[in-house]
């Protein structure tokens, strides 16, 4: 993948322009990897990324200075743990021009800490979340990223088969949750998450798998995903062990038909509320409204949850390129529940969805 960081990071100082804001201070995460291609070890030493209109530089750690090179030509200012940041940022503030900035944006994941050290070298400077900047161009994929989120898309549905595959009563959730990483892992992926969820416990959405032993007469829930190139993946799949009974039927075709009447809304210029409201009203109209307890979607890229998030509220338009989840789900306390998953990319005319698999309950023998 050719991407061209100097150019998003011109991109952002275009937007700080526009949005009359001095500077953008990310750290080691997901922006910096966005603007950079590249975050050093993230820790409790202060690192930031800035850019100012005066142009853009680092504050780094002097431990991780030659790696941080190694990856980034910019302009660098490094400190011992023995010094401390406050000198080194403010010889940084100096050489951008910022030291009596009036307006800062920061990105949301960042440390509180590394948010005060900044406001107090700044003297004072208004603090902003930076998404209206950040979250603006990292929600429209380019055609490379893109290809990213349906390669880490064709890994994760590699994994689920692996999982459906091997799924027999008798196994415990933590086991099918270590089949899953492993299925990850040695396909090349960098992390990996695995919702393994049996009979009741389907019923708590993000579950967290443990020793409960799958038993022959219920469903269960396979949320997983991973990364691949720093993109990420993220299904939902349904299996029973047994031949399911009639509610989990009616239940599982329900959600079906939420997660269709949401993909038949989605193109460019519809409202992300849309998308929410046509799943919504199917689960609603199906009696199960109290039970969909969640927003429908959310953004998927370097980050796993990312804008735009697909809620009842968000009157955001949609625009090709961007890649959420469709992920209606019903969870019906102490019993069952059923989520059915989709990454979807924007179209010109409508949405393509990133899986190849069935979302028809994957039924096992016990
Ligand atoms: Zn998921
Ligand atoms: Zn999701």
């Amino acid at each position: 993948m050719t991407i061209d960081f100097a150019a998003r990071r011109r991109r952002v100082r275009d937007a700080l322009g526009d949005a009359g804001v001095d500077l953008l201070a990310v750290s080691p995460g997901d922006n910096m990897t966005y603007l950079l291609g590249y975050r050093p070890h993230p820790d409790e030493r202060p690192c930031f990324l800035i850019i100012a209109a005066g142009g853009e530089g680092m504050l780094v750690p002097a431990l991780n200075a030659e790696e941080v090179r190694a990856h980034v030509d910019l302009p660098m200012e490094t400190y011992s743990d023995a010094e401390g940041p406050a000198a080194a940022f403010d010889r940084l503030a100096a050489a951008l021009g910022i030291g009596s900035a009036r307006t800062a944006m920061v990105e949301e994941p960042m440390r509180a800490d590394f948010a005060l050290l900044l406001q107090e070298r700044l003297g004072g400077a208004t603090l902003r979340l930076a998404a209206p900047v950040l979250a603006a161009l990292r929600m429209r994929k380019r055609p490379e990223e893109i290809e990213a989120l349906q390669r880490a898309a064709a890994m994760a549905d590699e994994a689920m088969r692996v999982a459906l595959a091997v799924v027999r009563s008798g196994m415990t959730e933590r086991e099918l949750a270590r089949v899953v990483e492993e299925a990850f892992m040695s396909r090349g992926a960098q992390s990996a998450f695995a919702i393994v969820a049996s009979g009741p416990h389907a019923a708590y959405p993000h579950h967290q798998p443990g020793s409960r032993v799958v038993q022959a007469g219920e469903p269960l829930l396979f949320d997983i995903g991973g990364g691949l190139d720093g993109y990420q993946s993220d299904i939902t799949r349904m299996a029973f062990v047994g031949e399911p009974g009639e509610e989990y039927l009616t239940v599982h075709e329900t959600v079906e038909r939420a997660v269709r009447a949401a993909l038949e809304v989605i193109r460019p210029g519809v409202e992300a509320r849309q998308v929410d409201l046509a799943a919504r009203s199917v689960i609603e109209e199906a009696g199960y409204g109290a039970y969909f307890t969640h927003r429908t979607g959310h953004g998927i890229g370097l980050t796993g949850h990312e804008p735009p998030y697909i809620t009842s509220t968000n009157d955001l338009i949609l625009d090709e390129g961007m890649a959420f989840s469709v992920e209606p789900g019903i969870y019906l306390p102490g019993r069952f529940g059923v989520r059915l998953e989709e990454i979807v990319v924007v179209t010109g005319s409508g949405c393509r969805v990133l899986s190849e698999l069935s979302r028809d309950v994957y039924v096992v023998s016990p």
